[in-house]
């Protein structure tokens, strides 16, 4: 590197370091220095040394009086041997390189011969409080090009998911992404198959043996189909952990663009869809096995005195003979009242029935009025949030601003600007929490609008809503759990029936 702009002929520096008990280390390091400064014409006017081993013990006069010597503007530069020795302490180190940078006085590293400078955004970083895990997280510069391409929607590299070939600019003049036929077909059955309430295992083994490029399908081949947004023509990254298996990330860490590149099988609505059935089921709302259970009523049948979901159990036993003897029961685990469960089946279904004659333009209206009001309970939600945010946000730049003056004073007190820098964390924490909360809350309503308020979507839901009966338990239940918010059951065990929207006006 030419440090030939910083280091202009007759500056003045201070050679900084951890003392070093072997000799020669110490003569290397010193004689790296002096040889790095004389080449370009400059001086060391004096060396500051720290007991090197026990450094995180105390006695750091050197470090206290480099610091001062800085604000009195006794030297141009300081000059180090190596970053690595003097970052032992971190907020020790912190406290250096956020000094000299506001006093404007570069750090030069002999090992390296370059500039210890830690850029505008590690700067910003550390001002803004940001721990060092986080600086972890400033991506390197391909990570940052790669995050470049995905935001315009551009081909990131790597290969094509199942179903497509990318091919480069380079074969063929223009790079494009096409469809390969055979496999799109399989990838439209496992979405299909998956719209259906089919988990992930159960639609790798309704695949066709070996047809995934050769290979047998699994529930991971088919959980990257159904999580990968490319199908919808989305290019996205960030999706894994890299040393997790298979596991994904939070939407928020995603970066996801909409690709001209893209043939899309299926619409961003469908998609999201999709994700919101496997979010729905990874986080336990939907248990395994949730659409299948011969227990029509699970999760949805509430006990009135104890407001304790009801369990079903089957008590039959079969007999020699074949014949079979008690009953299906649903029960409270509480207060311990029990329920036939096929009585409760048809008690609800009948209920359901009496609904089935409403037109499903009606229905759909009533569904759409009910997102739109879950849509603005949560504004007020946002409003009330970013009240708080706001505030939040004025307690740390006020914070902030203190930071600064601590710093420019000359006899700086640690004590305070520890207790400072601790408030600044906490404060902005707190901000994140908000914005993270806010964010949430923001994808949610957008989910909402795009996949719970949309039309074909509905229907979709709602398509055996006219012909569903007991012999389709698997479609009545998907049907009841979407129509019905809960059924409250009494003790002289009348049901009583909420529907999730308003369909006795359409009635
Ligand atoms: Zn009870």
């Amino acid at each position: 590197m030419d440090l030939s702009k910083i280091l202009t002929p007759g500056l003045k520096g201070v050679f900084y370091g951890r003392h070093s008990t072997h000799k020669q280390v110490m003569d290397t390091q010193l004689r790296s220095a002096y040889e790095l400064v004389e080449k370009y014409d400059c001086t060391i006017i004096e060396k500051i040394l720290d007991k090197g081993v026990s450094s995180r013990k105390k006695n750091r006069e050197g470090f206290k009086s480099l610091i001062s010597a800085a604000y009195s503007k006794e030297f141009d530069f300081v000059i180090i041997y190596s970053h690595s020795r003097i970052a032992r302490i971190p907020e020790e180190h912190d406290t250096f390189r956020a000094t000299m940078h506001i006093l404007d006085i570069p750090i030069i590293e002999s090992e390296t011969e370059s500039l210890y400078d830690f850029g505008d955004t590690i700067f910003r970083a550390i001002k803004d409080g940001v721990a060092k895990y986080e600086l972890d997280k400033i991506r390197v510069n391909t990570k940052n090009a790669i995050q470049t391409l995905a935001e315009k929607g551009r081909w990131t590299g790597g290969r094509a998911p199942f179903g497509y070939k990318y091919t480069p600019k380079k074969m063929s003049g223009t790079e494009k992404v096409e469809i390969i036929d055979l496999e799109i077909e399989l990838v439209k059955k496992v979405f299909d198959l998956y719209k259906n309430n089919n988990g992930f295992t159960s639609i790798a083994n309704q695949m066709p043996p070996n047809s995934h490029r050769g290979k047998a399908w699994n529930k991971d081949r088919v959980k990257n189909i159904i999580t990968n947004p490319f199908y919808a023509g989305y290019i996205s990254i960030r999706r894994k952990y890299e040393n997790k298996h298979n596991a994904i990330k939070d939407r928020l860490e995603w970066v996801m663009e909409k690709s001209s590149l893209i043939p899309a099988i299926l619409s961003i609505e469908e998609w999201e869809y999709c994700w919101s059935m496997y979010i729905n089921k990874k986080d336990r709302k939907v248990p395994p096995k949730h659409f299948k259970t011969a227990f029509l009523l699970t999760s949805l049948l509430k006990c009135q005195n104890c407001d304790n979901l009801l369990t079903g159990k089957d008590q039959r036993t079969t007999s020699n003979q074949g014949k079979i003897y008690g009953k299906r029961l649903y029960l409270c685990k509480k207060c311990n009242y029990k329920i036939d469960a096929d009585d409760a089946h048809d008690t609800t279904l009948k209920v359901f029935k009496s609904y089935q004659g409403v037109e499903t333009v009606k229905v759909i209206t009533a569904v759409q009025e009910n997102v739109e009001g879950e849509i603005n309970n949560i504004r007020g939600n946002i409003e009330v949030l970013e009240a708080s945010w706001k505030r939040e946000k004025e307690k740390l730049q006020l914070c902030i601003i203190e930071i600064e003056k601590c710093f420019k004073e000359k006899d700086q007190k640690e004590a305070h600007i520890k207790i400072l820098g601790i408030t600044k964390e906490r404060l902005l924490d707190k901000v994140h929490q908000f914005e993270r909360i806010i964010e949430e809350k923001r994808t949610r309503i957008k989910f909402l609008v795009e996949v719970q308020k949309n039309q074909s979507l509905i229907e979709e839901q709602l398509r055996n809503f006219q012909t569903a009966s007991l012999s389709q338990s698997q479609e009545l239940r998907a049907l009841f759990l979407y129509v019905f918010e809960e059924i409250i059951v009494n003790d002289a065990g009348h049901l009583h029936c909420k529907f999730r929207f308003n369909l006795d006006e359409a009635k």
